[in-house]
């Protein structure tokens, strides 16, 4: 399919804001029902405005790590029924539908709802979440140097839904009635689910299904190449990266969430910034660094130094290792001052680290599997991805546990000698890897990695 022939808007096919939109409400949804989840579990049977569920932190901590497990490791199966059934359009429309019936769910006084809920969102998810970033890479021909840009504009829209659920999800949850919150997440999903159905128009050349597709018909049945495998070899190897990546990443919301309560000083001017601020700060910095670091790496590139995607990998471990050296100078501060608390910066600096990291390995992951993968595979990768996203959720869980007894600045060490070792690695092997992607990322001649 001739994915050259479609209408553009700012330089990008159209198709990619229908995406944009779809996501940031679908986003919107996600990250608004987690930013309640555990305050509605812990909150007393007995509150006479707003009761919850009067589970304790331990037991709500436990399910929110086992949810957020399980909503990205779902990918795995939304990523291979998109490819043997459904295609990636209709993927989507069906999680999308599931998410909606999932939130209202939720928004049901019933603890069997409750459950039905989240089990139709962890599916709604992992159809979802994995096909729509596959239908992103599908926008873009083989080497169009546009597609790490429009994955990142597509990370963008993410992080606005980010940014603005915990505010508006968790204001009307937490102050007024926690069900209404989740029917806020519910409404949002509708929003996203309507932008997705009437902009089908701009999205006709992606996400159908392969073996329908009269084009491609004949890649179907065909067994794997030499040069696929060995591009399957560089993605699984890529895949380890980013365990490390997110396991450092998803600190964010616990150990670190936990210090910035402790054992930083919060006072401003006089007022005391809100520890749960601090969970904004992530997507902030992304709506405001996201577009001018998308331009700095595709200027790189223009001027021909290395810009492949295990390149900016690298460097984005070298940032998260600087990220977690900036809290260990938190807790070495912390420990010379007289309260034992440390200065506010070292955390705003390394949440801005975390992020640059962030943009040079999250969206950049999108795309190159979306390079890389083999047609017949290609949500199934992406859901892979995912799968693992969720792995480095649950490590993040482990090492925060562990610093409970080895204590911060134990614990941000081993993170950051991790994130330096996994990036010098990366450096090391960055020629061999690109000789093993054939030419992935460059190659203009072969179809791309993805139907469209
Ligand atoms: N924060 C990003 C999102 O919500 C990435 C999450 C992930 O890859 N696990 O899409």
């Amino acid at each position: 399919m001739n994915q050259t022939s479609q209408e553009t808007f700012l330089g990008h096919p159209k198709g990619l804001f229908i995406l944009f939109f779809t996501e940031l409400w679908e986003r919107f949804s996600f990250y608004g029902m987690r930013a309640i989840l555990v305050l509605y579990l812990t909150a007393e049977t007995t509150d006479k405005l707003n009761p919850g569920l009067g589970w304790t932190s331990k037991e709500a901590l436990a399910l929110y790590g086992w949810y957020g497990m399980f909503v990205y490791f779902m990918g795995i199966f939304g990523g291979a029924i998109a490819d043997k059934w459904l295609g990636q359009k209709k993927s989507v429309v069906v999680g999308g539908v599931f998410i909606i019936l999932g939130q209202f769910s939720l928004a049901v006084d019933s603890i069997m709802m409750f459950y039905s809920g989240l089990l139709l969102l962890v599916c709604g998810v992992g159809l979802l979440k994995p096909n729509i970033s596959t239908m992103v890479g599908g926008l873009y021909p083989k080497g169009d140097s546009k597609r790490d840009a429009g994955f990142t504009l597509f990370y963008i829209g993410i992080n606005i839904g980010a940014l603005a659920a915990p505010i508006l999800v968790g204001y009307f949850g937490e102050k007024v009635d926690w069900h209404l919150g989740f029917s806020l997440a519910g409404f949002g999903m509708i929003v996203g689910q309507a932008v997705f159905v009437f902009g089908g128009k701009h999205l006709k050349a992606v996400g159908n299904l392969l073996k329908h597709s009269p084009t491609h018909g004949h890649l179907a049945d065909q067994p794997l190449t030499k040069v696929e495998k060995d591009r399957i070899v560089v993605l699984l190897l890529s895949f380890l990266i980013v365990i490390v990546f997110w396991a450092a990443y998803e600190q964010a919301g616990g150990l670190m969430n936990l210090y910035a309560r402790d054992s930083v000083d919060r006072f401003v001017f006089g007022f005391e910034v809100p520890t749960s601020w601090f969970q904004s700060l992530h997507a902030f910095y992304v709506v405001l660094i996201g577009a001018p670091m998308a331009w700095l790496w595709l200027k790189w590139g223009n001027m021909g130094k290395e810009s492949s995607a295990i390149f900016k990998m690298g460097v984005g471990m070298i940032i998260m290792s600087i990220s977690f050296l900036a809290l260990m100078g938190a807790v070495y501060d912390a420990s010379l001052n007289m309260l034992g608390k440390a200065p506010i910066y070292w955390l705003l600096f390394s949440y801005f680290l975390h992020v640059i990291a962030e943009l040079s390995i999250s969206p950049v992951a999108l795309s190159f599997i979306t390079k890389l993968a083999p047609a017949k595979y290609a949500s199934l990768m992406m859901g892979a991805y995912f799968a693992i996203t969720g792995l480095g959720n649950k490590a993040a869980g482990i090492l925060g546990e562990a610093a409970q007894e080895a204590g911060e600045m134990a614990v941000f060490s081993v993170i950051a000698l991790a994130c330096l070792f996994v990036g010098i690695l990366i450096f090391l092997f960055v020629k061999k890897l690109k000789v093993i992607s054939h030419g992935a990322e460059d190659d203009i001649t072969e179809l791309s990695g993805v139907e469209g």
